[in-house]
């Protein structure tokens, strides 16, 4: 190589938004999840999820939630933009705060955003392509939003590349829904056109809310097949459904962790689910579980990834501990009930 003089420039914000945007907008799923997310922090009451093409040609959520005024719609679209502020990084109680994922979605995609706040005489719309944002037009619509995402990633074809093909992105954003309305049993979802199966989860209220709700995501067979975990300790709270030891998947993909609302795929909680098992499941098959830990939000970090799929717990020997001895003390349980019913 040749040696040239270097000279430092500062990045375009086009380009920087797009390099932001590779961090928050993995694939089409994780548009769905930035949306619908945004919609259960507006306090939507019913989510629709429209896709076509595994989400790369169209990604539409409608909700009926509190609806932006033109202000913030004009707002809500920049970088680094939100209504959820946080002085205190580790006081979050919205699924959003760092408001980028309208800003990265416009980034690398055609996005529209309709919404109409109760204050507003009539809705507006507004749309971003590929960074590029148009002025907001007045529109009809009734109290709430609805976000089209068109031709995701045009604007960074490297990344459309990467993608595994309409089915699989499909499942994906299949897999998103489920674990986001298992965490929100009080707001109904639907999804269409994601994969030949639809969605149509109703409103569950009450204190048996979360196991309706898993009866809706997973069956009855898993419903029959399960046994209530109820745990807790020193302010942490767990409680869910874990299969039975005889009832078990060739892979992971049925386990459920949520914490303080929000899905995780945690290797803390991972670890500690297989741990629960360890004596009664062979290494090479894989429980299936709902479980929801419930903690003061100062005691778990969730700032640690873009997508905060990870999270920190201020004391993990605790929660791990909780989950593992919960899940041991009922299998213990069924495998007393089931021996007592085999001898009768
Ligand atoms: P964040 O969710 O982290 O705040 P986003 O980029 O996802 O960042 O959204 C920016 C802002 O736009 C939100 O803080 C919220 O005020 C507003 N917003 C986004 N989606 C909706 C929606 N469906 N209903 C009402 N307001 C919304
Ligand atoms: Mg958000």
């Amino acid at each position: 190589m040749t040696a040239r003089p270097m000279t430092v420039r500062r990045l375009s914000e086009t380009v920087i938004n797009r390099i932001a945007a590779g961090e928050v907008v993995e694939r089409p799923a994780s548009v769905v999840k930035e949306l619908v997310e945004n919609a259960i922090d507006a306090g939507a009451k019913r989510i629709e999820i429209v896709t076509a093409g595994g989400g790369t040609s169209l990604i539409r959520v409608i909700d009926d939630g509190s609806g932006m005024t033109r202000e913030d719609l004009a707002l809500a679209i920049d970088r680094h933009c939100t209504s959820k502020l946080v002085d205190d990084l580790l006081d979050i109680r919205t699924l959003g705060f760092r408001g980028e994922a309208l800003a990265s979605i416009g980034a690398v995609a055609r996005l529209s955003i309709a919404s109409r706040h109760a204050s507003e005489p009539h809705g507006w719309e507004i749309v971003v392509e590929g960074g590029h944002v148009h002025e907001a037009r007045p529109t009809g619509l009734s109290q709430g939003t609805r976000v089209e995402v068109t031709d995701l990633f045009f604007a960074t074809p490297a990344r459309l590349k990467f993608l595994k093909g309409e089915r699989a992105e499909g499942t994906a954003i299949t897999d998103v829904v489920k674990r986001l309305a298992m965490a929100h049993p009080e707001v109904r979802f639907a999804l269409t056109g994601s994969d030949r199966s639809a969605i149509d989860y109703p409103a569950v209220s009450g204190d048996d809310a979360f196991a309706d709700r898993l009866r809706q995501v997973l069956g009855a067979e898993f419903a029959e097949n399960a046994m209530p975990i109820e745990a807790e300790r020193a302010g942490v709270r767990l409680s869910g459904h874990a299969g039975l030891p005889t009832f078990h998947r060739a892979n992971g993909l049925q386990q459920f962790l949520f914490v303080n609302g929000r899905p995780v795929r945690d290797k803390l909680l991972l670890g500690a689910l297989r741990a629960g098992y360890a004596d009664v499941m062979s290494r090479d098959r894989h429980p299936v579980a709902a479980l929801s830990v419930t903690l003061d939000p100062h005691e778990v970090d969730v700032n640690v990834h873009p997508a905060k799929s990870d999270v920190r717990f201020r004391d993990p020997g605790l929660v791990r501990g909780l989950i593992v001895g919960a899940l041991r003390q009922s299998i213990h349980q069924a495998g007393h009930r089931a021996t007592s019913t085999g001898a009768s």
